[in-house]
């Protein structure tokens, strides 16, 4: 079984596809990862995420059995991962590992902006998570915070708002819900909440 799950920053979908993953035991991709890593080589070595050869350049050397999920989770790499998430020879030079990750035999869990849509457009399950725009960025700056990052709310939410407008206005693969993805609105979930909706989703789409 493929679970395709996609959505906006903060609305909960990392959560909700590592316990999906967890329990069905399947394989979990985070695509975010993929991006982020990208634009921290790029800022690493000084170039601007904008940078389109170097993007491309940089997409195709990463290797994701080396990621440092700590240092890509960073905010400032947030925020670059969805200025070279743009750059359409980016997204083509990451296409086959997560094609490739998700046609194992047993299925996998992706989480991203493109899964429903592009990468596995012919998955079982498709579910988009959202969340009100201030939930999302209370919940990113309580976990900025919890890492000892510095967090303004509203700033966050400031940045939070340019990061949708980024991911859904691009040409290639912008952030959209597949016509056949089921919308997961985790607003006035917890966790508990939210994973379990996930799940009646799931055994409801899967039959
Ligand atoms: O999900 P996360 O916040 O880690 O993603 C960082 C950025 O990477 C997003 O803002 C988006 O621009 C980009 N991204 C994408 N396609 C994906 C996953 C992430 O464009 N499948």
């Amino acid at each position: 079984m493929i679970i395709a799950i996609d959505g906006p920053a903060a609305s909960g979908k990392g959560t909700v596809s590592k316990k999906l993953a967890a329990h069905y035991g399947l394989r979990h991709l985070d695509t975010g990862l993929l991006y982020r890593a990208v634009a921290k080589a790029l800022l690493d070595a000084g170039y601007a995420p904008g940078e389109e050869a170097r993007a491309i350049a940089a997409a195709k050397a990463i290797d994701p059995a080396r990621f440092d999920e700590t240092a890509l989770k960073r905010y400032e790499v947030g925020e670059a991962a969805s200025v070279v998430s743009a750059i359409p020879g980016v997204r083509a030079a990451l296409f086959d590992f997560q094609q490739e990750f998700a046609a194992a035999p047993e299925g996998a869990v992706l989480d991203g902006r493109d899964i429903g849509t592009v990468i596995c457009p012919n998955a079982e399950v498709k579910i988009f998570v959202t969340a009100a725009p201030e939930i999302r960025a209370r919940r990113r700056a309580f976990e900025l915070r919890g890492r000892g990052e510095k967090a303004d709310e509203a700033a966050v939410l400031a940045d939070i708002l340019a990061r949708d407008e980024r991911d859904r206005s691009r040409s290639t693969a912008p952030l959209l819900q597949a016509p056949d993805a089921h919308l997961l609105d985790t607003s006035a979930l917890d966790i508990d909440g939210s994973f379990r909706a996930a799940i009646a989703l799931v055994e409801r789409m899967r039959r």
